[in-house]
């Protein structure tokens, strides 16, 4: 079923994010991990896609899989960067033929070595994704949006105006990069709503269970954790930090619902404790 067709039913939406284990021995971890999740009753899936297209294969059988064996609606990302118009063909005609009609429309980050030649340039931007998507099928399209802004924006007014340029283009809804402090959400929502950004956003969480998976993310996407925060996790045993960023991510959650949020897309990392007692903190 169409996101947008949901979004216009539901006041409040769940979700999860999987991505493609690398190595087949990690797939069980990936299916039980469904299993663990599917009785939270999500309203889609999404799976990862790598940007270089290294995960092109995978992603597509991990898409196809959820949506025939565990009956889960589904949402693939698709990135265009490294991407030819006939190699997003291809995968539009796949989609269309095994009735999947949600696709998440990235530009994606080739990885930092990845060879200049394979840039193809066919696309720069992700609007030009959604432009395309958009007049070549009917599908429902989401894009990236970044509360604290994009990690290469020039400012937080040029990456909102940016966003719009994808809503105009189609975009029926947005899902946004993890964040950990709700006030850079509810400012993203105020410059969304002056520049016209009408269609629903929904928040990324991720809940922080490992100090050092603090300081990758900080890194990788530039959220900001909050102090507070590292310094509670510091020098805690595992299964401490587990229980502080799960209680962080509840506390988060409810804020967010208290504040009227259209839903939540969790980022699992293809583990499902987290994310289950999260769920269950907010019943
Ligand atoms: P764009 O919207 O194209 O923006 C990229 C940059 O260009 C931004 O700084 C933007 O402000 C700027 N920009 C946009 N339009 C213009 C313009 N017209 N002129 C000048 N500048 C412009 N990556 C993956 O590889 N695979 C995934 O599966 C994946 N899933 C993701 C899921 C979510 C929910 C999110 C939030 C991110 C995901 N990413 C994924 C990461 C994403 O690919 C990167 O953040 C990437 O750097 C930007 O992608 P985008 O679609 O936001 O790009």
């Amino acid at each position: 079923m169409k996101i947008s067709e949901i979004l216009n039913k539901k006041e409040f939406i769940v979700s999860f994010e999987f991505f493609p284990p690398k190595k087949e021995e990690n797939e069980h971890i990936l299916f039980e991990t469904i299993e663990k999740l599917k009785p939270f009753n999500p309203d889609f899936v999404s799976i990862t896609y790598g940007a270089g297209g290294s995960t092109r294969d995978k992603t597509a059988y991990w898409t196809k899989l959820i949506k025939k064996d565990f009956d889960i609606n589904v949402m693939m990302h698709l990135t265009c960067i490294a991407a030819t118009k006939s190699d997003i063909d291809a995968n539009l005609s796949m989609l269309e033929q095994e009735g999947i009609e949600n696709i998440l429309a990235l530009r994606g980050d080739p990885p930092r070595d990845f060879p200049e030649d394979k840039i193809k340039k066919e696309f720069r931007y992700a609007y030009e994704l959604v432009s395309f998507i958009k007049n070549r099928g009917d599908f429902s399209v989401g894009v990236a949006g970044y509360p604290e802004g994009h990690i290469e924006s020039e400012n937080l007014e040029k990456d909102i105006e940016h966003l719009k340029q994808k809503v105009d283009c189609g975009a029926d809804f947005v899902v946004t990069q993890l964040f950990f402090d709700n006030t850079y959400f509810y400012d993203f929502l105020d410059r969304a709503a002056k520049y016209n950004i009408n269609v629903p956003i929904i928040p990324g969480i991720m809940p922080i269970t490992n100090i050092n998976q603090v300081i990758k993310f900080t890194e990788m996407c530039g959220a900001t954790v909050p102090e507070t925060l590292i310094k509670e996790m510091i020098d805690k045993s595992e299964e401490d930090m587990f229980k502080i960023g799960v209680e962080y991510a509840i506390k988060q959650c409810i804020d967010l619902k208290k504040n009227g949020v259209r839903g939540l897309h969790f980022y699992t990392l293809n583990k499902s404790e987290a994310t289950k007692l999260v769920l269950e903190g907010l019943l």
